[in-house]
This record gives C-alpha cells, sequence and structure tokens, in this order.
C-alpha cells in the first residue's frame, strides 16, 4: 500500500502510511478469504484519509507556527529571526529588502535561502490598492509577523566634508578640531520614514491581514508622545523642512494598527539600542513615555528581541503596547526572563495611550 501512495506522501505521512500497512497487513493475516476483499478496500481508505490528514494532527503533536520578520537582516530583525529559528515550536521566514540582505541573512544565521523573502516594503501594496497581487511568495499560512523595518538614517557625505574643511579655522581658533555636531543625518530618496515607517508599515498591516495573520508585534521606538523629541528632527533642514518625524509616522501606523484592523497586537516601543551591558539587567516596562525621566533608558537588542519572543508566547491573544528599558542589578541577583516580565505587566492590564 505504501508503494502505491508513494507520489502522494510526503515525508511525515509515509511514516504514517507505513505503521497503517503494517497494522492493515497485520489485521489481514488474521481473516478468512471472504473478507480479504472488504479488508483491502477499508484497509485502502483508512490509507488514503490518513496520507491528507496533516501530521499535526494524526500525531496529536502542535505544528510550528509560521512567524514573519521583516527587517530581518537589521541589528534587530536579525535576533528575533534566529530566535525563531532555533525554537521548534516556530517556522521563521525572514522579509528583507534587499538581495545583498538576502544573503546577509543567509550567511549570519545559517538558515535556507527558502526561509528568505525579498521585498521592499514601500512596495508593498496596501489595502487601498485595487491589486493585492504583489503578495511577495512564500509568505502563506503565517500566523503573525514581527515588524522589524525602519527608515534608516546615514550620514551626509556633504556634511562630513563641510566638516573636514572647517578643521584649519577651527584649530587656528582653539576649537575642537572636528564637531561631531556639524554632521547631518540623511535618508536614503524613498526610503524615508513617512515611505517605511507609516505607508510600509501600513503596508505591512495590510498584508497581514490579506493573509490571515492573528497577530502582530511591531518594535517601534519610544519618545512617540513628544513631537519635539530629537529624532524627529533628523532629515529636517533648520527650518524643519524635510522628511523627518520618524517617530511620528511610527506613532501613525500604530494607531492604524489599533483603530482600524481588529487584529492582536504587541507593540513594543524601546528605549536607545545597544549592546547587552556586562552585568545582569533587569527590564522595566511602562506605557506613554514615562520612562524617558529615566537618565538611563536603553535596553539591548537582544532583550527586545526576547520580548518579541514573548509576545509570541504570552502575548498571544492580547492588544498591548508599552515602552521598556533594561537596568543593570547586581550579580547574583535573579532577573526575571522576557515571559515573565510581559506576562507580570500584561496583569496589570495597562496599554499605551493614543490619545496623548
Ligand atoms: P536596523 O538595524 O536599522 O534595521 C532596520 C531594517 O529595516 C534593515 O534591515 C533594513 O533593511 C530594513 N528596511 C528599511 N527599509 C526597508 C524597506 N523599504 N523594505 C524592507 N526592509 C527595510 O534596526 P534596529 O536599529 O535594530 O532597530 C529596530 C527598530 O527599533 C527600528 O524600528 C528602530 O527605529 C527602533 N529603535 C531604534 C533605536 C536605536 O537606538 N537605534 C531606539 C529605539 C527604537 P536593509 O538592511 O536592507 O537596509
Amino acid at each position: 500500500f505504501a508503494r502505491h501512495f508513494h507520489g502522494l506522501l510526503t515525508k511525515q505521512k509515509i511514516v504514517l502510511s507505513q505503521l497503517c500497512t503494517y497494522v492493515a497487513g497485520s489485521t489481514m493475516g488474521k481473516m478468512t478469504l471472504g473478507n480479504a476483499k472488504f479488508t483491502s478496500v477499508f484497509a485502502v481508505t483508512l490509507l488514503t484519509l490518513l496520507a491528507f490528514v496533516p501530521s499535526s494532527i494524526a500525531f496529536g503533536v502542535d505544528a510550528p507556527m509560521k512567524v514573519i520578520v521583516t527587517g530581518a537582516a537589521g541589528r534587530t530583525g536579525k535576533l528575533v529571526f534566529s530566535s525563531l529559528n532555533k525554537d521548534n515550536r516556530f517556522q521563521a521566514v525572514g522579509l528583507v529588502r534587499t538581495e545583498k540582505s538576502a544573503k546577509k541573512l543567509v550567511k549570519t544565521t545559517k538558515c535556507g535561502l527558502d526561509h528568505v523573502v525579498v521585498s521592499d516594503v514601500t512596495k508593498l501594496l496596501s489595502d487601498e490598492d485595487e491589486e493585492v497581487s504583489s503578495i511577495p511568495k512564500g509568505l502563506d499560512g503565517a500566523e503573525a509577523i514581527v515588524i522589524c523595518t525602519s527608515a534608516v538614517p546615514a550620514i551626509s557625505k556633504t556634511s562630513v566634508v563641510k566638516a573636514m574643511l572647517k578643521i584649519p579655522l577651527n584649530l587656528v581658533r582653539g576649537k575642537k578640531a572636528f564637531n561631531f555636531r556639524d554632521l547631518k543625518f540623511v535618508y536614503k530618496p524613498g526610503q524615508y520614514p513617512e515611505k517605511v515607517d507609516y505607508e510600509g508599515q501600513k503596508a505591512q498591516i495590510d498584508l497581514a491581514k490579506n493573509l490571515g495573520m492573528r497577530q502582530i508585534v511591531i518594535v517601534s521606538s519610544m519618545g512617540g508622545t513628544d513631537p519635539s523629541n530629537f529624532l524627529n528632527s533628523i532629515g529636517k533642514d533648520k527650518d524643519g523642512n524635510g522628511n523627518g518625524d520618524i517617530l511620528l509616522w511610527k506613532r501613525k501606523a500604530e494607531k492604524y494598527l489599533i483603530e482600524e484592523t481588529g487584529l492582536e497586537y504587541t507593540i513594543i516601543h524601546p528605549g536607545g539600542l545597544r549592546k547587552p551591558a556586562d552585568k545582569p539587567e533587569e527590564l522595566i516596562l511602562d506605557v506613554d513615555d514615562k520612562l524617558l525621566k529615566n537618565e538611563k533608558r536603553s535596553i539591548s537588542r537582544e532583550d527586545v528581541a526576547q520580548l518579541c519572543m514573548a509576545a509570541l508566547t504570552v502575548g498571544r491573544g492580547k492588544k498591548v503596547s508599552f515602552d521598556c528599558i533594561a537596568r543593570e542589578v547586581d550579580e547574583g541577583k535573579a532577573v526575571k526572563s522576557a515571559e515573565e516580565a510581559l506576562t507580570e505587566f500584561l496583569e496589570t492590564g495597562k496599554t499605551a495611550d493614543y490619545s496623548l
């Protein structure tokens, strides 16, 4: 029987069908010849049905949850993607902007190329477009998406040249030769916050909806309640013109998710992102930029990635938006895991107030 159905069966189902063949074979052996025809028909029917039953159901094992990580070649995205890849509860697919980023992700995480999809999120079509046929291949069946994309500012080359030309004058005047304050940050054409952090993020949210996903996790940023935050000035000139306002565009996309979609979500607003500290650190979660009052308000990308993992487990079925930083604690002090910290926070019932 197994040979007969070989072409139809997947790897796992072959094991299943072999098991059935064994059972059917030994049952038939005990039957009389008069019953053989009926038994054969019964066994074929049983095998055919079992061959199409997902192994997860047949064996009572949960199938891994397929999760898309966007910005997967970025510094936080890569950590989320790697953590998912190592955890057999999940099946990770990384969405990256370019072929170059795809190669980088495959090289650093040793994942197969079939786990990577190349797509520029500013070119994904949103719900308002008539055609939704541009959905990249390889994303079907995903249950959740972790959004780690962001417009990335780069130092303007012109500002570097200008700062260098100022060096002799600065030296004559007894000032610091190179003033880092003279450097300007700019976004690449078409890759500024309105395009990536609003339109691109909104298109990812629509993609999640169109693919029937349940849950969205967003790595955003703290500071969204303050239009005068320094990060909003990046990309603008002295008169405030230009393509900046990264935190405001991120917040607008979050509002769209919360108010327009009905999907489950975990929105994470980290403080400044950095490497892990030498000492153990405890996570501190709160809302509405209250943590900005702290002198130290940063968190490692590793901790943020673990909070994304926690969002996919203890955060399932929830709708929550929070800020997070990490604080060094004395060696030997027990610190809560990201799952424990998020569970405790969820119990408070707090979530960000988007009317602020
Ligand atoms: P990152 O390394 O800058 O990565 C951003 C990723 O977004 C990159 O992989 C980039 O792809 C991708 N991306 C940009 N435009 C895209 C597009 N149009 N289509 C597809 N992908 C695109 O990120 P990070 O520093 O880890 O930050 C993660 C998140 O935390 C961001 O939302 C950031 O704003 C936020 N955050 C950062 C800080 C901080 O201190 N840096 C603080 C708080 C919050 P390529 O690699 O191909 O360019």
